[in-house]
């Protein structure tokens, strides 16, 4: 069970024929462009390089408005958050991304891994953050959350997405990657069955968020699991290094 005070963000699943994509009721707005696309039977395995040209072109011809920049970090899921605004050209080395900018478009890619949506309306921020229990581990929950604050960001009037991602219900851990947390955290976020344990990220990376300063009524988490759902969306998990990617983005409207 995910962290109980949280809403559920049920997302809307839509299909071109070719792709599928999910958005979220809380983040549908004239001010933004956001989704979770699902790149399946993908095997690009870990080339890159091939990966970020491939989807750069996909999400210049099928955003619109069309962006003026495109972001899309080289993960390695540490915590380090990049200022998409301040960055160069060429691809950073982060798994967190933050903007202030209408018109340059932020993504992440995922696969079980929690893809964190972030939006503050009010302030033009946004951003997006990869959370894998590595990283959210190291602390990149709480670094994402010191981005959006250095661009200006209120945590509290930010609306956060904690998104499709592998669920308590398939996630089978080992004692070694649970003890990276934090003992008690640990406990409240794992849960023996068949004889393993079973680890809620998505109950972790909320509950870490709202511990840092977001507002619990802003954060939703998405109960779709990626290994419940290997049928359209990309489980590693499951199906291994075919299993395709998710990409998560964002995009101030000008
Ligand atoms: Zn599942």
């Amino acid at each position: 069970v995910s962290e109980a005070a949280c809403r559920s963000s049920v997302p809307v699943f839509h299909t071109d024929g070719v792709r599928t994509r999910l958005s979220y009721p809380c983040l549908e707005d004239a001010r933004l462009v956001h989704g979770l696309v699902v790149f399946k039977n993908l095997t690009l395995g870990a080339d890159y390089a091939a990966w970020h040209a491939m989807v750069s072109v996909e999400l210049r011809s099928s955003l619109a408005p069309a962006p003026d920049r495109i972001v899309i970090p080289h993960q390695v899921h540490s915590s380090r958050v990049i200022d998409a605004d301040a960055a160069g050209p060429g691809v950073p080395v982060a798994d967190a991304l933050v903007t202030g900018a209408p018109s340059t478009a932020i993504a992440v890619s995922v696969s079980d891994c929690v893809p964190l949506f972030a939006v503050d309306f009010e302030h033009g921020v946004i951003g997006l953050a990869h959370c894998g229990w590595k990283g959210t581990a190291g602390g990149v929950v709480e670094e994402f959350l010191r981005g959006l604050i250095a661009k200006e960001a209120d945590p509290k009037a930010t609306t956060f997405v904690v998104g499709a991602a592998i669920g308590s219900c398939c996630y089978r851990v080992h004692d070694d990657l649970l003890e990276c947390f934090d003992s008690r955290e640990a406990a409240k976020y794992s849960r023996p069955a068949g004889g393993g344990m079973f680890f809620d990220l998505k109950g972790v990376v909320a509950s870490r968020l709202i511990s840092a300063g977001a507002a619990r009524a802003k954060v939703s988490i998405d109960d779709t699991c990626t290994s419940c759902r290997s049928d359209i969306l990309a489980s590693y998990r499951k199906e291994g290094k075919a299993c395709g990617r998710m990409l998560a983005f964002l995009m101030l409207t000008p």
